[in-house]
């Protein structure tokens, strides 16, 4: 088993190009939008526990859970740029929850205000979730500002856990309906020292799914459903609703990374196979079904109907980076990048103000109106067109948090080899055990392959050749090197001066073909270029999409869609002529024309108005 050390994004600067465009964006638009959208559904005043007016069942078992994930994300920006009138809007939610915070520790402002009797006994009410996500915004919030009000509130949060799940046993429960408190305890571990946090976070990792962890407390679901239905040391597939799934698999990584429990790092490696050969979209995106937001079964993988939920697919990359620190493979970081780039980002408007929670690889409006004979139970599609807030609002301050320390990224180091597992326009600096090293990179990616790095202080670089790229070529200082790889890592041995690496990975239009098992994808082909998934909008490209073929020797050519601000692709495809005097049907006939297409990033999809899109298209 391997032990990276990964490189905090406080380190990383990310200084220009696609990521800082978005960053920029989350601080100056969105973190603001889903600050005014919390604001208005009383999720802040619900802090200082007088209810909401006129809403009696408010505030909701998760609301604690979205204000801290917008204090994380506050706490992001502010690590890499101050803003006292940000810091004033955090410190005084700090004050109404430390004001509200029981003397035994205990807080959550469902359960303080509406059912205070209730507290500890339905495992699926989301307490140690929402403990769990105020957990990681108090350690991010401390780590930015040196301000340890919130953090000392959640220390006490957590003995009090520990108090009531371990030493008393007097919780009704043994580990959470929804897992997140087990990461979050290894950070406050991390910042505090206290160890007991971190045997914590073992003893809920190592609970789930004994006959101890027993409960029949769901009565609409299995355990599968809450990755209970094994020890997780015996799990082998990702099973149940994907976010919980995916976060459940990230602290068993983290906590092998933090143990060296091997069995427990053999497990997290059989699940994240099982997920990035089985039941991954093209674009990262997991959980197929709406029905229990979950995983179903191997290759099952429809379009029109793809839950695909932001949350997880930002879960699946924060997973894969996590196994990269164990396991020295590099399609951890190539399955991180598909998500980071393609079913993650998509999640977010381009003017960043409006949110997917699903998201789907196929659209047909039509389909939004088919059901004109009943009211209600229509059958479920995905929303066409991203929303500014949701009751079930988890996922607009997890992409801002994601974003904002997207820098995680980038590096590890293990006995002096630095591994560059991301490519973006950044600085960063930092100590490995062979000494400090800095590392500057220059790069238009995603939309275009060239790297130059310049380094210095590293003795041992490992680059990573993105699972994606077929033909790639390295300079060390303007001389060409043929660098030996292992595991999808070019390894470049330098002498620890200032050199400037070049890598060159060829992009060229790749056409993708799913699995034969992928019924859903048969006879069709995705269109990539280099980490981007591309795909067609009605808007550009007419109606009937379905009924496009993409021709395989077609020439491409590279654009810039203004009107996005992305890169777009053009090629000549084929579709049928549209007689409106056509009968339903006729015998088959040679009736295919030519048409010109145009892709876009599938993470620009529906920012035009309600149209069609599609990701599979049929090829000729
Ligand atoms: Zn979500």
């Amino acid at each position: 088993m391997k032990h990276q050390q990964r490189v905090d994004f406080s380190k990383v600067s990310i200084d220009g190009g696609f990521w800082k465009a978005k960053q920029d964006m989350v601080a100056g638009t969105s973190l603001m939008a889903v600050y005014a959208r919390f604001a208005e559904t009383g999720r802040f005043e619900a802090l200082k526990l007088n209810g909401v007016e006129g809403q009696p069942d408010t505030p909701h078992i998760f609301w604690d859970s979205d204000t801290a994930k917008w204090i994380e994300s506050a706490a992001y920006v502010l690590q890499k740029r101050p803003n006292p009138e940000l810091e004033r809007l955090v410190d005084s939610l700090v004050d109404d929850m430390v004001e509200s915070q029981m003397p035994d520790g205990y807080f959550q402002s469902h359960f303080q205000t509406v059912e205070p009797e209730n507290r500890w006994t339905r495992r699926q009410d989301h307490e140690l979730y929402c403990a769990g996500h105020l957990m990681e915004a108090a350690v991010a919030y401390y780590e930015a500002t040196g301000k340890d009000a919130f953090l000392k509130m959640v220390c006490r949060m957590a003995d009090h856990i520990e108090r009531v799940f371990v030493r008393e046993g007097s919780a009704k429960f043994h580990s959470p309906g929804h897992e997140e408190i087990e990461l979050a305890l290894v950070r406050l571990y991390h910042c505090t020292g206290e160890r007991r946090y971190l045997e914590l976070a073992e003893y809920f990792v190592n609970v789930r799914g004994t006959a101890k962890d027993h409960d029949s407390s769901y009565a609409w679901c299995n355990p599968r459903y809450y990755q209970a239905h094994l020890p997780v040391r015996e799990q082998t597939t990702a099973e149940g609703h994907a976010v919980r799934a995916v976060y459940l698999y990230n602290a068993m990584a983290r906590l092998a990374l933090e143990t060296g429990d091997e069995r427990l790092c053999s497990a997290a490696k059989k699940i994240f196979n099982n997920i990035a050969d089985r039941r991954m979209y093209i674009t990262g995106g997991i959980g197929s079904s709406s029905v229990g937001e979950a995983f179903t079964v191997d290759y099952h993988l429809p379009n029109l109907t793809a839950y695909a939920e932001s949350c997880a697919a930002l879960g699946l990359a924060l997973f894969a980076q996590q196994m990269a620190q164990i396991d020295e493979d590099a399609r951890y970081a190539d399955v991180a990048e598909r998500a980071m780039y393609n079913g993650f980002l998509s999640s977010i408007s381009l003017d960043g103000k409006a949110f997917f929670y699903e998201n789907p690889l196929e659209i047909d409006p039509m389909l939004h109106h088919k059901d004109v004979s009943v009211d209600e139970n229509k059958e479920r599609f995905p929303i066409m067109q991203r929303k500014e807030v949701f009751e079930c609002s988890c996922c607009p301050p997890n992409i801002t948090r994601f974003i904002a320390s997207i820098g995680n990224f980038l590096y590890t180091h293990e006995r002096g080899m630095v591994y560059v597992h991301q490519y973006m326009e950044s600085s960063a600096r930092f100590e490995t055990e062979a000494g400090p090293v800095s590392l500057v990179q220059r790069t238009a990616y995603p939309y275009d392959g060239a790297v130059a790095i310049d380094v210095q202080g590293v003795r041992e670089l490992a680059l990573r050749i993105p699972g994606w790229c077929g033909e790639w070529s390295a300079m060390v200082d303007g001389n060409a090197v043929q660098p030996q790889c292992r595991r999808g890592y070019a390894l470049l041995a330098l002498d620890g001066g200032s050199h400037t690496v070049e890598l060159t990975l060829a992009m060229p239009v790749c056409l993708v073909a799913a699995n034969p098992k992928v019924q859903q994808d048969a006879g069709r082909v995705a269109v990539m270029r280099g980490p981007l998934v591309y795909c067609l909008e009605g808007v550009d490209n007419g109606a009937y999409l379905r009924d496009i073929r993409v021709d395989r020797a077609a020439d491409w050519s590279i654009g810039w869609e203004n009107g996005l601000g992305v890169q777009a692709l053009s090629c000549t495809g084929w579709r049928r002529r549209l007689d409106p005097a056509a009968p339903l049907y006729a015998p088959l006939q040679d009736d295919l024309e030519p048409a010109s297409l145009k892709w876009i990033p599938y993470f620009a999809f529906a920012n035009r108005g309600e149209t069609e899109m599609i990701v599979w298209v049929q090829v000729r």
